[in-house]
């Protein structure tokens, strides 16, 4: 399955990406945490990364999307792959489909989180508790929430016009949002997830 998540800092993404990798035996590609790991090892992409990663500003592009594609042509992502934190802008989605199109493996869906700003701060403050991360602060915070509004929510448009995007309530406990996701990825059959990938967009599963 060659999916992505799209969602706001804090909607669930990494948590569900672990989940639906492991069900499609798919590769779990984090954009975050690579760039994490490589920040902590003092590699030179790791610090580019660093001043980004900490005001919560976005990687630049071309940055970013050389490590993605490098990073999924890799033999793990030939059974497909879950993106956690890519795309984040339209120019890295054009990328993406650019390669996957060359490649006659068309992304089958996107799934757009959507979550309320209330509830996301509630969860974003319980995860800086527990997890120390440099970027979870309230002021970057919000900061990333704004970016996300600017950059990567105009990739709902992308890929409502391309077909692929499937909206998921990203309200509810782990499993809850698990068996959505599935259950909506499941009315997709091979033919129609294929003309997913091509924008056309099946029976139910448009825009609402
Ligand atoms: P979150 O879990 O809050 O959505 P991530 O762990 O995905 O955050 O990303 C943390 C940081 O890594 C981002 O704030 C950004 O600086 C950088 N980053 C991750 N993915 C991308 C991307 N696709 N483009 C640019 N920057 C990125």
């Amino acid at each position: 399955m060659r999916l992505v998540l799209l969602g706001p800092p804090g909607a669930g993404k990494c948590t569900q990406a672990v989940r639906l990798a492991e069900h499609f035996q798919s590769a779990d590609v984090a954009t975050g945490d690579i760039f994490r790991e490589q920040v902590a090892s003092g590699t030179p992409l790791g610090r580019i990364a660093q001043e980004y990663l900490d005001s919560g500003d976005l990687v630049p592009d071309e940055v970013v999307i050389a490590m993605v594609m490098e990073r999924i042509s890799e033999p793990d992502c030939a059974n497909g792959f879950v993106l956690d934190g890519f795309p984040r802008t339209v120019a890295q989605a054009e990328a993406l489909d650019r390669r996957l199109e060359s490649a006659g493996n068309p992304l089958e869906a996107a799934l757009f989180f959507e979550i309320e700003e209330l509830e996301l701060f509630r969860r974003l403050a319980g995860r800086s508790a527990a997890l120390h991360r440099s970027d979870d602060t309230e002021q970057t915070i919000r900061h990333r929430l704004e970016v996300f509004a600017n950059k990567t929510r105009p990739l709902v448009n992308y890929y409502e016009r391309s077909g692929a995007l499937v909206r998921i309530d990203a309200v509810g406990d782990v499993e809850e949002v698990t068996r959505r996701i599935l259950k909506l990825l499941g009315q997709m059959t091979p033919p129609q997830a294929a003309k997913l990938g091509q924008g056309g967009v099946p029976e139910g599963q448009g825009p609402t």
